[in-house]
């Protein structure tokens, strides 16, 4: 009997992954396509200098404009293209529609301080050859000048292979080219190995800053993540800023920039366009 369970068992869990693959094959397939369509779109969400309230820059956030299902979000198919490698043409469109619009933004004059434009890699485009290549080629075509573009790398890509990774982010930071760890504090993260890399700014992630006023304990860690940050010359950027209290907290501890649904959600373009020209101040 209990092989006949186990057996059933298996039928179940195969039809499961059969299901799995396919949805997978679809999902590629379907994506292959937007890009060739050009379904893909980016959404700008404003990060805030504290010191000042005024917009800092913008980080690039890609959305899939789906003909039937609607817009969807990257956390649906960021993962599928990783894995069948799109993510590569996906993020060389992504880092030239940012840069793009970043340029045309300053060819209208739509604001006096400079304004920077980040962009997210995903761990695969991180380890590519010729990344740089492609960089400096994007670089070349939109004519950015490229200190005001800004790489949004996490952890992981850093320490799959640390290495060649210090290698990459030097050649990044000889071209001037901002360098962001993102999410920090969801990997396997160890204060010590920071100082190891060139890197300019460290955004805390937002789960810390949700729990910001719970406990004493919690305020003492991002108080301790910023004043390491601070000793490495690297500036602290607080996602997930979602309440006037975690504002007001951040810039008590010394935090150098915020981003959150507090400031703005992330907007499409012509509304991060006309937030620009309202020049809020927070
Ligand atoms: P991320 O780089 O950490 O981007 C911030 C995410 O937090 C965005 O989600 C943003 O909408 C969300 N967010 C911002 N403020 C708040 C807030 O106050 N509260 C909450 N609950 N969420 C907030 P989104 O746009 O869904 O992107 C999710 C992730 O997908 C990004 O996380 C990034 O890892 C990845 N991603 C987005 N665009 C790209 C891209 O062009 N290339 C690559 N490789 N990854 C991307
Ligand atoms: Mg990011
Ligand atoms: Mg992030
Ligand atoms: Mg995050």
């Amino acid at each position: 009997q209990a092989k006949a369970q186990g057996k059933a068992r298996y039928q179940i869990f195969d039809t499961q992954m059969h299901h799995h693959a396919q949805q997978r094959l679809e999902l590629d397939t379907d994506l292959r396509r937007a890009l060739h369509r050009e379904e893909f779109l980016l959404y700008y969400q404003p990060i805030i200098s504290l010191a000042t309230g005024r917009i800092n820059g913008f980080e690039a956030l890609l959305r899939w404009s789906h003909p039937q299902k609607g817009l969807i979000s990257p956390g649906e198919f960021i993962p599928a293209a990783e894995e069948t490698g799109l993510i590569i043409p996906i993020g060389l469109w992504v880092l030239k529609e940012a840069c793009q619009q970043l340029k045309a933004w300053q060819n209208q004059a739509l604001f006096k301080h400079p304004i920077k434009m980040s962009v997210n890699l995903s761990v695969k485009q991180f380890s590519q050859v010729n990344l740089i290549q492609n960089i400096d080629k994007i670089i070349l075509q939109t004519q950015l000048n490229s200190s005001y573009l800004k790489l949004e790398i996490t952890e992981s890509a850093i320490m799959e292979n640390p290495e060649s990774a210090t290698e990459l982010l030097q050649q990044l930071r000889d071209r001037e080219i901002q360098l962001s760890i993102d999410d920090f504090g969801t990997g396997y993260s160890s204060l010590s190995y920071l100082h190891r890399f060139p890197l300019h700014n460290l955004k805390i992630d937002r789960s810390f800053i949700h729990r910001i006023s719970e406990t004493r304990q919690n305020l003492e860690i991002i108080q301790a993540i910023i004043t390491l940050a601070h000793h490495l010359n690297m500036t602290i950027t607080a996602e997930g800023v979602e309440t006037a209290e975690q504002l007001s907290l951040l810039r008590s501890l010394g935090c150098e920039e915020g981003q959150g649904y507090y400031f703005a959600r992330p907007l499409e373009p012509n509304a991060a366009q006309a937030l620009l020209l309202d020049n809020p101040h927070w």
